[in-house]
């Protein structure tokens, strides 16, 4: 028998399939991608990786799904609203389990495995909002969720007898203790995200995504901006991100689009910048300015600024402006974030 196993990378997820897979059943890990996925960031090996190999390690078949624009939609509007960011963890897990239960018809798997554990999060993993999760996606009986099977209504898997409800579990709370312990007992190491989670549930990070959404910009381009670095609002119709290291700095020349216009320092070590918008001469020289905040200025306070519009190369012909840093207060006028 199949059975979908919804991996995210984090411990508990991989510990109900593990469960499951030891019970005999023939168990596909698939993993949802969104935009705002933690693990993207920084050094480690990510929650794709690591759901891939923790797969391959025990003899599953492993398969990811990229969620863009429809993410994007209940980011906006989500019909069950916001946890205590812009998180919108219930219509998420709608999304993802309907995702999965298309694919469950497809691969002709029987039901489908989370790792979710009842009172773990206030939002989406009290009782009543995992049978509301369950009906909305369509799947009422069919979501098997191993680390606290005992403490909920028995699923058609586990009355059909395709797992033994004794070797599932009874975790529930905020504890991490149980799946710590389990995890040793399975000798399961390094996963990446201990907890879950994701951008959303960031504060710092929120206040951006609802400064696109407060001026229709939601994109998946937008938001990619949004993570590669300092993110500063001018008005309506401009914005600025500026680069924190080199990694970001090429991620930013990489999604620059037509009428995008990229700062950068030609003589000194200093960050790449995106404008994108409306640019007047004033907010030119005002870009330039926080760019020249962030240059290694060696004790002064001034550097040359060139700028050049999207999609041409940095050259001796690229206009420049001498600026003077502009300072902290002005600065965190227009910063978000
Ligand atoms: S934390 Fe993010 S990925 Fe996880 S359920 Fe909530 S919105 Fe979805």
């Amino acid at each position: 028998m199949k059975v979908i196993a919804l991996v995210s990378g984090g411990l508990d997820s991989t510990l109900a399939a593990r469960l499951i897979k030891d019970q005999g059943l023939e168990v596909i890990a698939l993993n949802f991608k969104t935009p705002f996925c933690l693990c993207d960031r920084g050094k480690s090996p990510g929650c794709v990786s690591y759901s891939r190999k923790f797969s391959e390690e025990l003899g599953m078949e492993f398969k990811v799904f990229s969620l863009g624009e429809e993410f994007l939609q209940i980011i906006e509007n989500p019909k069950h609203g916001y946890g205590s960011n812009l998180n919108p963890c219930i219509d998420c897990r709608i999304l993802k389990l309907r995702r999965a239960k298309e694919f469950m018809r497809e691969a002709g798997a029987s039901f489908i495995v989370t790792g979710e554990v009842i009172g773990q999060r206030p939002m989406s993993q009290h009782r009543q909002a995992l049978n509301m999760i369950d009906k909305e996606s369509g799947l009422e009986g069919f979501v098997l969720r191993p680390l606290s099977a005992q403490l909920l209504e028995e699923t058609l898997p586990e009355k059909e007898g395709w797992v033994k409800r004794e070797k599932l579990l009874n975790f529930n709370g905020r504890s991490r203790k149980p799946q710590m312990d389990l995890a040793e007992e399975f000798n399961i190491k390094d996963y990446p995200c201990p907890a879950g989670g994701c951008l959303l549930t960031d504060t710092e990070f929120s206040k951006k995504v609802k400064d696109l959404i407060k001026h229709s910009e939601l994109s998946l381009n937008n938001i990619e901006l949004l993570k590669a670095g300092r993110y500063f609002r001018f008005s309506r119709d401009a914005k600025l991100v500026v680069g924190r290291n080199e990694r970001e700095n090429a991620r930013l020349e990489n999604l620059a689009q037509e009428g995008d216009i990229l700062f950068s320092p030609p003589e000194i070590a200093g960050p790449t910048a995106l404008g994108r918008g409306v640019f007047s001469e004033e907010l030119i020289k005002f870009s330039a300015e926080i760019v020249c905040r962030y240059c290694d200025l060696n004790g002064t306070h001034q550097a040359t600024i060139a700028y050049r519009k999207a999609g041409t190369v940095p050259s001796g012909e690229s206009p420049c402006l001498v600026v003077t840093a502009v300072d902290d207060n002005r600065i965190s006028s227009v910063r978000i974030g």
